[in-house]
């Protein structure tokens, strides 16, 4: 086992998944039918939240979220460069503009300082990004974003299951957007989540992932349904299949279990990693309960022997696989020349950036493996 390569991620799937997706295959119904409008209860259920919106990724919730509260071209969206694509392509899916405000470089999140500077009289809405799974500080950016009047869409992709101040993710924002991603927390293979308490927001979601058709697509086929549909928008197809759906309620069952082992693995890192002056260990809050998605170890650069590329290359040859998150946004062709963006503009992101490496954490991980990975950073960083 010890001289095998460690995976930077490995979803955890088991017999409970399997016999759930044989059941739905031979039910003869693999669309969307009771086994996701069943997820969507448990998932909102578990958050707190009054509805849940199963879709086909959390890049379409986020679409759908901004389609719910009305952003049009001629809006700003406020949001972080640290983040994936997902969250800034979402905002130019409407012609809006993506507006960058820098982190606090203490916890990769959204400042909220940073995020009221960014204000002006276009800004419509802000997409706070709960980085690694550790919430953002959503009292501040909400009492910011109240006094402005502005919508909250969370990305809430690595932020489940978490809470900030006592309240789950899923239950803060105007709209929460989950991802089911291969690699997240956890996982339908692709698939997504809206949570919201508007009724509103939460008809409107629904009603655009399915073609704007004003009735679910399954119940037209059923007994209990007509023949009889309306289109009353031009909608989307982001609707999350019954197949899809059956692996994410036992994923959610599983979900607490998932989260205690990722935060065993999480203290033993943080135990061995203290002791070196090279290290800072992973970005964690007394008031969050952290999802622990990711761990996101960073380099003191000017302690270190080796720059973050020779680091991963030294983690590499010790057969780890390590992943960056992220390359900042505003560094990305498109945004940089769309924009005009240059580093120094959100200087912690980019700092930030340089100096990041995010290692295995899983709930598959064996002990043994986590104790390779510690063995393999701290030679390295020796
Ligand atoms: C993975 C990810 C997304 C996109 O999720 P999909 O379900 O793949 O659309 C959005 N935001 C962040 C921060 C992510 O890491």
């Amino acid at each position: 086992m010890s001289d095998h390569y460690i995976p930077f991620s490995v979803p955890d799937l088991g017999p409970a998944e399997i016999d759930a997706v044989t059941r739905v295959l031979e039910s003869g119904w693999l669309t969307s039918g009771q086994v996701a409008a069943d997820f969507e209860r448990e998932f909102a259920a578990r958050v707190g939240a009054k509805h849940g919106v199963a879709v086909s990724s959390c890049t379409a919730a986020m679409h759908l979220a901004l389609e719910a509260i009305g952003l049009t071209a001629q809006d700003e969206v406020i949001t972080s460069p640290y983040t994936f694509a997902a969250t800034a392509e979402v905002i130019r899916y409407f012609g809006a503009r993506p507006v960058f405000a820098d982190i606090d470089p203490r916890t990769f999140n959204l400042s909220a300082s940073a995020l009221e500077a960014a204000i002006s009289p276009r800004t419509k809405a802000v997409i706070p990004v709960h980085v690694g799974g550790l919430p953002a500080d959503m009292d501040a950016i909400s009492d910011v974003c109240m006094r402005h009047g502005l919508k909250i869409v969370e990305d809430a992709a690595h932020a489940f299951p978490a809470s900030h101040a006592g309240r789950m993710i899923g239950s803060i924002g105007d709209v929460t957007c989950f991802s089911f991603y291969a690699t997240k927390t956890i996982t339908t293979g692709e698939g997504g989540m809206i949570t919201t308490d508007d009724d509103a927001y939460a008809e409107r979601c629904r009603l655009m992932a399915l073609h704007g058709i004003s009735k679910d697509a399954w119940k037209r086929y059923t007994s209990e349904g007509s023949w009889y549909y309306e289109i009353v928008a031009p909608g989307y197809k982001y609707n999350l299949s019954d197949i899809a759906a059956a692996i994410g309620r036992v994923q959610l069952a599983r979900a607490t279990a998932m989260r205690e082992r990722r935060l065993e693995i999480k203290e033993r890192y943080d135990e061995a990693f203290l002791a070196s002056d090279v290290l800072d260990t992973a970005p964690d809050d007394s008031r969050c309960m952290h999802s622990w998605h990711l761990y996101m170890l960073r380099l003191n650069l000017d302690r270190s022997r080796l720059d973050r590329g020779a680091f991963i290359e030294g983690l590499k040859a010790k057969g780890i696989g390590t992943s960056v998150h992220f390359i900042p946004l505003h560094l990305h062709p498109y945004y940089r020349d769309t924009y005009g963006l240059r580093a120094a503009d959100f200087p912690s992101a980019s700092a930030e950036y340089m100096r990041e490496i995010s290692i295995p954490i899983y709930s598959r991980m064996l002990d043994e493996q986590v104790d390779r990975v510690i063995d393999a950073v701290m030679d390295l960083a020796g």
